[in-house]
């Protein structure tokens, strides 16, 4: 799977669900989840963006 969530590492921020809301949600725990393997460029954009390096775009 090319983009995965550290959930561990996840704060909650909400800065990848903002970037790239077609991407990502926050889950009930409130920790950020990918909801499609498409749209890979703003993946990568919220990778660039977590603040704890949680998103992984490989
Ligand atoms: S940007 Fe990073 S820390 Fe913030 S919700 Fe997304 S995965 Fe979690």
């Amino acid at each position: 799977m090319p983009i995965s969530v550290n959930k561990e590492t996840c704060i909650g921020c909400g800065t990848c669900v903002s970037l790239c809301p077609s991407g990502f949600k926050l889950n009930d725990d409130g920790k950020s989840e990918p909801i499609t393997q498409e749209n890979l460029e703003c993946a990568k954009q919220a990778e660039d963006s977590c603040p704890v390096k949680a998103i992984i775009v490989s």
